[in-house]
């Protein structure tokens, strides 16, 4: 699945892509090259040099930054789990990885490598500035090694921080889990101290927003609050998990779906299968017979009563392709990954070739209203 993001290389069978929004960091770091460290350390270079030199120092930084994320990747792969890809983006670059992490120790190491890996391009640009340097090579050359070693170890060290997800976080949580032997309580004090270092954060942006840099104070809040918000979702996720480890794809469907014609208004759709049927969600199938989208609650309430006579179900169907494809001897766990907001939290479960249930949001969330007693006699049978 391509995911939106635009194919750049494959290297040792690892798809890297890029989102559109990798163009906003590649700007930002060219312009801070070009405006900033050029007429420091070369002054007088003519404004197209400078850019030209800041546009090539920003190449070679996301490179740095998809070199980190491939020691993620290869790692993770050689460990036995599947790697999607790596995606470059706005907040640099991850890793793609699906599968569980099985144990800690491979959570730990697959994180650490990431960093060491960072370590390793700062040592390159370290010793290449240096022969620069001792050659003589002109400062407009010169900064460039300097530059991308200074803004690697700045951001090795900002991922080392143990807050989710930067790799610190991963790697404290590994820890945890490889000591206590216990996932959840790994994630729980990981998921603390992630919190304690997002707060300290926003503690020194806000110092810093009012008294030295607004800018810059702003930004650290952004990032703190970013970071306690992941720490939040990471506990909650495992909570999640928590209670679905074990349990099958089949026990949480809800069962024999009603399958709707695709060309029908969506006034019939209402009249004729909304009502007096429990379900959220209805597949719809094409004259032909295949099933060709998902129609929801949530799209057709967004339908204005007086369109609803001359709108299709298929034209307010989620389409397809976006929807999530499961079997039901297939681990919750493992189709939790999949869930989007593209396919609304839904999910089609097939069997051999036959359509036999949907997964939706409310279908999970009863399992957590069935409370613990029932859960755990699900998860042991
Ligand atoms: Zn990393």
């Amino acid at each position: 699945m391509n995911r939106g993001g635009i194919p750049i290389a494959r290297i040792a069978g690892i798809k890297i892509s890029a989102d559109w929004s990798v163009l906003v960091i590649g700007a930002l770091f060219a312009w801070g090259v070009a405006a900033g460290a050029v007429p420091v350390y070369a002054a007088g270079t003519p404004v197209w040099i400078a850019w030209g030199v800041g546009v090539i120092a920003a190449l070679l930084l996301i490179a740095s930054l998809a070199a980190h994320e491939m020691g993620h990747a290869l790692l993770a792969r050689h460990r036995g789990l599947s790697v999607d890809g790596i995606k470059l983006w706005l907040f640099g670059g991850v890793a793609q990885i699906s599968g569980d992490w099985m144990t800690g120790r491979t959570e730990m190491l697959v994180a650490a490598i990431g960093p060491a890996v960072s370590f390793l391009v700062v040592g390159i640009f370290v010793a290449i500035s240096w022969v620069m340097i001792s050659v003589g090579a002109p400062a407009i050359v010169a900064i460039v090694p300097e530059w991308l070693a200074g803004v690697n170890l700045l951001l090795l060290l900002f991922n080392l921080i143990p807050a989710f997800p930067l790799d610190g976080g991963r790697i404290l949580r590994g820890f945890l889990w490889t000591r206590t032997k216990n996932r959840m309580t790994a994630t729980v004090a990981a998921s603390r101290a992630g919190r304690f270092f997002a707060v300290v954060l926003i503690g020194v942006g806000v110092l810093d927003l009012f008294f030295v840099d607004p800018v810059g104070g702003l930004w650290l809040v952004l990032i703190g609050w970013f970071l306690d918000s992941a720490a939040r979702g990471e506990a909650h996720g495992e909570q999640a998990r928590h209670a679905l480890e074990g349990m099958l794809v089949g026990d949480v469907m809800s069962k024999n779906p009603v399958i709707v014609p695709s060309w029908i208004t969506v006034e019939l759709l209402v009249d004729q299968y909304v009502m007096g049927h429990q379900f959220t969600s209805f597949p719809t199938h094409s004259i032909d017979g295949r099933i060709d989208g998902l129609v929801t609650m949530r799209g057709i309430k967004q339908v204005p009563a007086q369109q609803r006579s001359n709108r299709r179900a298929i034209d307010i169907a989620i389409p397809i392709d976006r929807v999530p494809i499961a079997r039901p001897d297939e681990h919750m766990t493992d189709l939790l990954k999949r869930l989007g907001p593209a396919s609304d939290g839904r999910a089609m479960v097939y069997d051999g070739g036959t359509l036999v249930g949907l997964i939706s949001p409310s279908d999970i969330a009863r399992l957590f209203q069935t409370g613990p007693g029932k859960t755990a006699a699900r998860v042991a049978a």
